[in-house]
């Protein structure tokens, strides 16, 4: 392509992407193709010759559109938000055209140092220690997953990177505790079997005595506890572990401490939210997501450790080809997660935090959370449905009841009426299960919605409910 026609279209698609950001209301907020549309819609080879980009655009509009579910549309209730915003669009805009590949200082410093400045804007946003370093990683399993090789060379003297396994360490964590917990331990070799589900109380936050005895019983079966993940706001429910008592109790045992804050994190921006990360100080790494309610688009995992030391002898190596003449002054990132390459994601990141401000951030975590308790006032008041969780900050886990019917029958009830609310396409709902209840989840964090939309989706909701036939 030549660069005046990539000038021509630039502009015009990013006509269509600010279009797309004012008419989003038009669109069934999920999609309502069905398996295999897409594909078949799609040639199975790979064309020859090369096509010409209006041919390309038109065909994105007519068959990739039908098949996009809207994650910034203001009716996304479901899952957690996965948010962008304009000022993050166009970082990532410019990350794509300078193409930078940001594996050590020497290949972009700006890339290295401005990632260097945003992870410190964001410790001091959170209110985290100055002693705690941050880098960014894609995900927060990926985070996760650096967190317990992290923890598995620390308890090890570093010795099973070199070795492989020969002690048998165990990782503890509540049994509401997100997915990627599980798969971080399969990958890192510690087996299933070495993974302590800790129960959890009423709240859904996990029981400290419980973790306690649980290592205990461990010490004494000759095994050696090695890293507690604690959920600061879990997947389903947003129950949040005790952080002060769980840390404590890892330090006695000297345990690596590593928090979950995926969504919840970013409440700790607000002041009278804060308390969210209280205990934080005592973990050894604590992970959030930016893109998910810091209006930085997918992917931004913010990762902060104690000992930045630790997580580089877990992960450095030092071929040749990759040593440079400023290595003794500079961060090379590819020495603090997995991956060799790395994306310029601060810069988007940069974008976001200048343009909105702590002010603008601020702000709509308070409307989120002032949505949340709203919605969550009228499920209390109707007699027609109830709490399957406390409510916590955005979200309200409940279900439809109605006296006489058995649970098995309420469950079947709520399926039947999420699958109605999200048929009708204004507003999109996900479910769990609690105490094996069937819940429905109403998250709301998405950037675009207003009261008015909450309003709405109760409206849906209770129509859906008190009208199953129509
Ligand atoms: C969303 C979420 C995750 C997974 O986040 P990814 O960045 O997609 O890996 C993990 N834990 C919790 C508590 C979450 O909310």
């Amino acid at each position: 392509m030549k660069n005046d026609e990539f000038r021509k279209h630039a502009h015009q698609m990013v006509d269509w992407i600010a279009d797309y950001f004012e008419d989003i209301e038009d669109y069934p907020v999920k999609s309502k193709v069905s398996p295999g549309q897409i594909t078949n819609s799609l040639p199975s080879e790979a064309p020859f010759e090369g096509e010409k980009m209006d041919d390309i655009f038109e065909n994105f509009k007519k068959i990739i559109m039908p098949g996009i579910t809207h994650w910034q549309h203001p009716g996304w209730f479901a899952y957690f938000p996965a948010n962008s915003s304009p000022p993050s669009v166009l970082g990532e805009f410019l990350t794509a055209g300078l193409g930078v590949q940001g594996m050590v200082w020497d290949t972009s410093p700006a890339a290295t140092e401005l990632e260097e400045v945003v992870m410190n804007w964001l410790r001091k946003m959170t209110g985290l220690p100055d002693r705690f370093t941050g880098v960014l990683q894609d995900t927060a399993s990926t985070a996760t997953l650096c967190a317990l090789l992290s923890a598995r060379e620390k308890v090890t003297g570093f010795k099973t990177n070199q070795r492989g396994f020969h002690q048998k360490l165990r990782i503890y964590t509540s049994s509401q505790t997100h997915s990627s917990i599980e798969k971080g331990v399969k990958i890192a070799g510690f087996g299933r079997e070495n993974l302590v589900y800790i129960d959890t109380d009423d709240r859904f936050a996990l029981i400290p005595e419980k973790l306690e005895e649980a290592i205990l019983r461990d010490l004494e079966n000759g095994y050696t506890p090695c890293c507690v993940v604690a959920a600061c706001g879990t997947t389903s429910s947003l129950g949040m572990d005790p952080l002060k008592e769980t840390g404590q109790i890892c330090q006695k045992h000297n345990v690596w401490f590593h928090i979950d804050a995926a969504f919840a994190g970013t409440a700790a921006i607000v002041p009278e939210f804060r308390y969210v990360l209280d205990g934080a100080e005592l973990s050894d790494s604590l992970v959030f997501n930016p893109h998910k309610w810091m209006l930085t688009n997918f992917d931004c995992s913010a990762y902060f450790v104690k000992e930045p030391e630790i997580l580089r002898q877990t992960f450095s190596l030092m071929p040749e080809y990759l040593k440079t003449a400023a290595d003794e002054k500079v961060n090379n990132y590819r020495d603090w997660g997995i991956q060799l390459g790395r994306r310029f994601r601060a810069l988007k990141l940069w974008f976001v935090i200048r343009s909105y401000g702590i002010e603008g951030i601020q702000k709509m975590i308070r409307q989120h959370v002032r949505l949340g308790q709203l919605f969550a006032s009228w499920v209390e008041k109707d007699e027609n449905f109830e709490f399957t969780a406390p409510p916590n900050l955005t979200l309200v886990c409940f279900r439809w009841v109605q006296k006489g019917l058995s649970e098995e029958e309420l469950n079947t009830y709520n399926e039947k009426l999420l699958h109605r609310i999200n048929g009708q396409g204004d507003i999109y709902l996900t479910h769990t299960k609690l105490n094996g209840k069937y819940t429905l989840r109403m998250s709301i964090a998405q950037r675009n919605t207003q009261q008015h939309h909450v309003e709405k989706a109760w409206r849906i909701i209770t129509k859906a409910a008190n009208d199953p036939d129509e």
